[in-house]
């Protein structure tokens, strides 16, 4: 039985690699430096974890600046990952000053377009004196997400011991479906179980949608009592070390009262199958979407279907790869994706599986393993 406490077994995780990667990309996207602004990605490049940081990324030098409070953890957890950086603590006037010594002689300094806000933008234009000197700043998107999108051995065996926590959690609390529990009730034992065995926390707001509630999507879990006839949406996942697992199952508390819900349940999950034996090295996103979505269309609920097929986890709950129609990202050995076809009736309820799984070489493994047996 796995106890998310004990880590010391797992695989390690390759941090300090993970700059040179970065800066490898650096031509390609013309620019001769980044300034990452998204803290998962700081998180991500050097292991820093707090709460407020920037990190500059140049040719031959790494700069993290953030303040007085994470003086200490700064330090201890960019040596644990082996990163090699230069760390200023101070003030936010004094982190723009050693962004400013930091940046000189830069020509294109890259800045992360799809986080930074446009406060921040006019902050730096302001002060990084490099612009003055011919330099500029420039828009790049996805640079490190896209590094993240591929996950080293380390960082599958977090996924895979939160997806193993979420599903022994599940186990241990389904029966108390039958208890009368309301929505909210049922999603704080979820959490709990969670937690006690080992889970940092929770991946995202636990979903549990009873009844009619199971029409809308992302519901979120009210003072419904779960009811015998109800059929429950159950959507959660747990976090190891700042990564992630996905799953939702689809449960019957005894007969169902609707039973136009039952015809849903088998179009989806046979939709769901589809999916995940879509996945392969070389496919998009896109092809995995269309396997569910045609799958649903010939069962005649193409048009319930009303959300994309999946995403990529990890240390966040939505990440690259996109698993939807329209996108062109190609998954490849080391994605870790969810494959979540769902199908809702407004007012009646609704149904929806899914998994998280990893890319490997010949096709795809299933982290999520709870049973998909919709009888309690
Ligand atoms: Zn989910
Ligand atoms: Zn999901």
């Amino acid at each position: 039985m796995p106890d998310g406490r004990d880590r010391s077994a797992l695989a390690p995780m390759d941090v300090a690699g993970r700059l040179a990667r970065l800066r490898a990309r650096f031509d390609d996207v013309g620019c001769d430096g980044l300034l990452v602004t998204s803290l998962t990605n700081v998180r991500y490049l050097t292991g820093f974890s707090g709460s407020a940081a920037l990190l500059l990324v140049t040719a031959n030098d790494a700069l993290l600046v953030s303040d007085a409070r994470y003086r200490d953890q700064a330090r201890e957890q960019l040596e644990a990952a082996a990163v090699e950086a230069t760390i200023e603590i101070g003030r936010p006037p004094e982190q723009l000053g050693a962004l400013d010594r930091a940046t000189k002689g830069l020509k294109r300094l890259g800045l992360e377009a799809g986080d930074i806000t446009w406060g921040g933008k006019q902050r730096l234009e302001k002060r990084l004196s490099f612009l003055g000197s011919g330099g500029a700043l420039v828009a790049t998107e996805g640079l490190v997400e896209e590094l993240r999108s591929v996950k080293d051995a380390g960082e599958l065996a977090r996924i895979e011991l939160a997806a193993d926590i979420a599903d022994i959690a599940l186990a241990q609390v389904k029966g108390r479906l039958r208890d009368g529990l309301t929505e909210a009730q049922f999603a704080l034992e979820l959490d709990f179980e969670m937690r006690r065995r080992g889970a940092d926390g929770v991946a995202f707001p636990t979903i549990v949608a009873a009844g009619p509630n199971g029409a809308l999507p992302h519901h979120e879990p009210s003072d419904r009592r779960i009811e015998e006839g109800d059929l429950v949406i159950i959507d959660f996942g747990s976090k190891v070390d700042g990564y992630r697992s996905d799953m939702t199952r689809t449960v019957c508390v005894g007969t169902v009262a609707a039973p136009e819900l039952l015809d849903l349940l088998d179009a989806v999950l046979v939709s769901q199958r589809a999916g995940a034996r879509a996945i392969r090295p070389g496919v998009s996103g896109a092809e995995v979407d269309a396997a569910c979505r045609d799958s649903l269309e010939r069962a005649g609920y193409g048009d319930l279907f009303v959300h994309g097929t999946g995403h990529g986890v990890g240390l966040e709950i939505h990440e690259a790869p996109a698993v939807a129609a329209g996108s062109t990202d190609i998954l490849v050995e080391g994605a870790v994706v969810t494959v979540e076809p769902g199908a809702y009736i407004s007012q009646v309820g609704g149904v929806r599986i899914e998994d998280t799984l990893v890319v490997t070489a010949t096709g795809a493994r299933t982290l999520t393993k709870s049973t998909k047996d919709t009888i309690l």
